[in-house]
């Protein structure tokens, strides 16, 4: 067997010497023709190689390049240098795949995060993105952990869908006819879709949702985890149109039960990081502290990123109702000063980010959840309150993010709900196989959606969600 190495993270834990071992990697950097820092990526720590001198012919030596992958055997050593236990004393060392030193991107000194967003394919060999993805794996085993042990059923909701009812945003067309003018065309010269690959008009699915309705009136509990996709042209730190989407949906929660649910999700998931990727976020809390000295006194935040994770973790979220959060901004000295670009003068208004992250950052300085929105600014299938004017809806919105959750108690009503739909000019027809969880065996019902990426930047501390999925798609840009 070729693999017969041992992780350099394993080295490393112990403290263990006097032993032979192998160790396979890519090269960090290679001091004085004798010390090679050495990655495998299972952690961001290197183990120090060294090729005695004299020991090593020149035309290896050579080719231990920055980047540059090697297999080295030898004997684990107490080491002599600081900051390392152990390292390993080469009697052999195998290039297995070379590097050449004066092309290879990545050097041994900072480089700025938008210069390695243009190297996306190369920057996973950096410390920040090596810590920020295997945060990212481990925030994603947490989500299937915290669902699986509540008896929770992963389901895979369709990536292609018809359905263009949810209006959650600008949707990617899914089509084989051709582009070139030749398309079937209907008398009225609109494109013929009977005439494509599903007989139908289709495109990216841009939640769950829906899908994720029709299987919890029958499991009672269940999540999707999966991609989802908006075309919206938004350039902002905080939208993808590529992104993730964690959506449970459960029969007989209520608002209450929602909120409830939402909140121990995103503790325990924080929680799982801390307990398990502490290294790596002990990392990120260093970066983004430097990051952070370089901002004027005012913009910087008040709490490190690891007080902040355990500050989410060891409070209560604030809750209130979209109404109480309107006479907040209007009162408040930013909304009379005019700091805010958009001035909060009425009920009813959406909230910009601005808004949301005033209330957050500024005003409860902790992770908010605001209740009971008007109608007119949320989806049909939300659930109306008794008021006329709300629906049973929930956002929960988070500090340097803005929203990260929106979810809501559906309206199960079959009347009330075909009411909404009529007034907004929803075609029933269009809908029917959503209609029948409302016809046979309805019951009360709610769920969320939380963007994976929103979570990600928030325990990484990243402040733009481009850098933390491996190959951003945004506006203009599907590189790799
Ligand atoms: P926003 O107002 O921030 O655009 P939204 O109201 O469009 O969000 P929902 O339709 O409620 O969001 O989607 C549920 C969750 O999905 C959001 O709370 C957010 O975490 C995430 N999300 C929405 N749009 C994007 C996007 N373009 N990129 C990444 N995550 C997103
Ligand atoms: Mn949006």
């Amino acid at each position: 067997m070729f693999n017969k190495r041992i992780k350099v993270k394993e080295l490393l834990l112990s403290d263990k010497t006097n032993y032979e071992a192998t160790v396979m990697g890519w090269v960090r950097t290679f001091r004085n023709n004798q010390f090679i820092a050495l990655n495998d990526g299972s952690t961001n720590n290197n183990i120090q190689v060294v090729a005695e001198l004299g020991k090593f012919d020149d035309a290896i030596l050579k080719r231990i390049t920055t980047g540059a992958c090697i297999k080295a055997t030898g004997e684990i050593i107490a080491s002599l240098g600081k900051g390392q236990k152990v390292e390993l004393k080469a009697t052999s060392i195998e290039i297995l795949g070379d590097s050449d030193a004066e092309k290879f991107p990545l050097q041994p000194k900072k480089h700025s995060l938008e210069f390695l967003r243009e190297i996306a394919h190369m920057r996973f060999r950096t410390n920040t993105f090596g810590a920020v993805f295997r945060v990212r794996h481990t925030l994603a085993f947490a989500v299937h952990k915290f669902f699986h042990d509540r008896g929770f059923v992963y389901m895979h909701t369709p990536i292609i869908t018809a359905s263009d009812a949810e209006g959650a945003g600008e949707m990617f067309r899914v089509t084989t006819l051709p582009l070139d003018g030749t398309a079937p065309k209907l008398e009225d010269g609109s494109i013929n879709f009977k005439e494509d690959f599903f007989g139908r008009s289709t495109n990216l699915t841009v939640s769950g949702q829906l899908e994720g309705e029709l299987a919890a009136m029958a499991f009672s509990d269940i999540y999707t985890f999966g991609p989802t996709f908006r075309a919206e042209n938004s350039n902002t730190t905080r939208h993808l149109a590529e992104f993730w989407m964690i959506e449970p949906e459960v029969a007989f929660n209520d608002l209450e039960d929602n909120m409830n649910l939402a909140e121990d999700f995103i503790k325990f998931i924080i929680r799982f990081a801390i307990d398990n990727n502490k290294e790596d976020l002990e990392f990120l809390a260093q970066r983004l502290e430097e990051e952070e000295k370089q901002k004027p006194q005012a913009e910087r935040s008040e709490m490190g990123l690891m007080e902040k994770l355990l500050f989410v973790v060891n409070n209560d979220f604030e809750r209130l109702t979209y109404t109480e959060a309107i006479d907040i901004l209007k009162e408040s000295n930013h909304n009379k000063k005019k700091k805010f670009q958009y001035i909060v003068d009425k009920w009813g208004v959406d909230l910009q980010s601005e808004h949301e992250r005033y209330l957050v950052e500024k005003h409860f300085k902790k992770p908010v959840i605001l209740t009971n929105y008007p109608k007119e600014i949320k989806a049909f299938y939300m659930r109306q309150n008794d008021d006329g004017k709300t629906v049973a809806a929930m956002d929960i919105l988070a500090p340097g993010i803005g929203e990260i959750v929106g979810g809501s108690q559906r309206e199960e009503r079959q009347d009330k709900l075909l009411e909404r739909m009529k007034e907004i000019h929803i075609p029933a027809e269009e809908l029917d196989w959503y209609l029948d969880t409302r016809r046979f065996g309805a019951c009360p019902h709610a769920g969320f959606g939380l963007g994976f990426e929103r979570l990600v930047q928030f325990v990484t501390g990243m402040t733009n969600i481009r850098d933390v999925i491996p190959f951003p798609r945004y506006p203009k840009s599907a590189s790799f």
